[in-house]
């Protein structure tokens, strides 16, 4: 008897599922992707710029501290074409630019000159840091990100470093976000001294060479080639197709209801992968478990706007050479973060040597979606000239918005998370939720997610032939 998965959500979470499932199945396993847009990739989308042929719009380039992504770049045949970010270095703006201390992680010193040295943070913070390695430890259960940091260093070390580096990975505020979401920190946090276990963990990595890669086609090569895998190894993939919910049907199987061009259609399943962001599978499985759909509605997302700008060289100061700076929150006005482009990466420079940067705009609590895409240009330029002191006159500007893509994973998010779980998975057994909404937002994290989902249906599905 054959066995169906469907697999709803055609971002990289999605597409892993699927080729996870059919990578491992026996031919008796098929797998039927939905994607309500016109194309998969989700929020990974690349796409030409200022004549280059793959500018990103959205993610630049995965971590390769943890495996998942580089492995399935090896899956899809795409690992000798990645590449790494030059060693240029990133700043903090505060007044100006200060670079960021090279020992640190995520934010969190490494070493006693990583708070001593430099400019970016005043007398009284640097000696007020520094009391992180004789104060003793404190137990709190509150899980909350910055107050963690703030506790242990002092208000500017989580200011100037930490939120603005973790702000730009979640699109956040550590005042709001969970301790427990962010493991690498949380794991210091439960140390007495967090610089010392810092120390230690940096000293204990043996890891060598970049900590980022990207295909040099940009990240959406990769999604491009894991859905040419799905389809070559015989799955199906539907675009345009806007799933309703999904609901019991027989004997253990699943009914999800679809909208396309063709009207309402439904596909029986005897396995899904929930791989759509929290807000929207809330509505799908609705008539499954009414607590885990208002959970999933509950979930808060920030919005990001990305603009890419080509700069003309003859207004680019030769001094920024550097990767890009963050912006901490007391100092922003609308940009969090800038990107130079074509100083991170060697194969972004133009033919004429302009130079392409990636500028973020908006936070979780700092909303640009109002703007039309003119002002925010506008409020982009007023920044950089801010910052910068260079007047720019764009060769071509890309607004690329980015609504309620940043899931804000709020202090005990793991625990809320667990419940729900518990509950889909005693009403809805074959029902599997996966994607950034859940446990991680990063490329390695929803690859990791995928792929536990495609484990767990496939699971199920032996477990209903016995
Ligand atoms: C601007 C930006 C920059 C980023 N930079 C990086 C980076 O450099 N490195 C990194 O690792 N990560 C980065 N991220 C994060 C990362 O890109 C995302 O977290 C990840 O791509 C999310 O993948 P996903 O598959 O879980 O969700 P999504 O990509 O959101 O995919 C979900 C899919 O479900 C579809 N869908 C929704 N509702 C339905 C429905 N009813 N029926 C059918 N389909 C539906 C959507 O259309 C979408 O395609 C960035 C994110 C953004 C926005």
């Amino acid at each position: 008897m054959n066995h169906h998965v469907v697999v709803v959500g055609g971002g990289i979470t999605g597409l892993t599922a699927a080729f996870s499932i059919l990578a491992n199945a026996d031919e008796n396993v098929s797998v039927t992707l939905l994607e309500s847009s016109p194309t998969t990739g989700g929020l990974i989308r690349t796409s030409p710029f200022a004549g280059l042929d793959a500018i990103d719009e959205g993610a630049d380039s995965f971590l390769l501290r943890v495996p998942y992504a580089l492995e399935l770049t090896r899956d899809v045949g795409l690992a000798a074409a990645l590449t790494s970010p030059t060693s240029a270095h990133a700043a903090v703006w505060h007044n100006t630019l200060h670079p960021i201390p090279p020992a640190l992680v995520l934010g969190v010193p490494a070493g006693l000159s990583s708070v001593t040295v430099g400019s970016l943070l005043s007398p009284v913070a640097k000696l007020r840091a520094s009391l992180d390695i004789v104060l003793p430890k404190r137990k709190t259960d509150h899980d909350c990100l910055g107050a963690a940091v703030r506790a242990r260093f002092g208000r500017q070390v989580n200011e100037r470093l930490v939120d603005p580096l973790i702000g730009s990975i979640y699109g956040g505020d550590t005042d709001k976000f969970s301790l427990e979401a962010v493991p690498q920190v949380a794991a210091l946090s439960s140390e007495r001294s967090m610089l010392l276990a810092a120390r230690k963990t940096r000293a204990a990595s043996t890891a060598t060479g970049p900590v980022f890669a990207a295909p040099l086609r940009g990240v959406g090569a990769l999604t491009s080639a894991v859905r040419e895998r799905i389809e070559s190894l015989g799955g199906h993939i539907r675009t345009g197709a806007r799933v309703a919910s999904v609901a019991r049907g027989d004997a253990g199987r699943y009914s999800v209801a679809y909208v396309d061009t063709n009207g309402h259609s439904q596909l029986d399943a005897h396995a899904v992968v929930l791989a759509t962001p929290a807000r929207h599978t809330a509505d799908m499985v609705r008539t499954l478990n009414k607590d885990v759909a208002d959970y999933l509605s509950a979930r808060e997302h920030a919005s990001v706007a990305l603009i890419t700008v080509q700069v003309p060289r003859s207004q680019w100061k030769s001094s920024l050479n550097g990767s890009g700076y963050l912006v901490p929150k007391p100092d922003q006005r609308w940009v969090t973060a800038a990107s130079f482009g074509s100083n991170k990466w060697a194969h972004w420079v133009p033919d004429d040597g302009s130079v392409i940067l990636r500028v973020s705009l908006g936070r979780d609590g700092l909303d640009v979606m109002h703007h039309d895409d003119e002002t925010l240009v506008n409020l982009m330029l007023a920044d950089l000239k801010h910052h910068l002191e260079v007047d720019i006159e764009p060769t071509s500007c890309r607004v690329s918005r980015w609504p309620e893509s940043f899931p804000q994973y709020r202090p005990h998010h793991f625990a809320a998370l667990k419940r729900a779980e518990t509950d889909l998975s005693s009403s809805a057994p074959g029902v599997f939720l996966a994607g950034a909404s859940y446990r991680g937002i990063g490329i390695p994290a929803c690859v990791q997610q995928g792929r536990a989902a495609a484990i767990a249906a496939l699971d199920h599905v032996r477990s209903t032939r016995t």
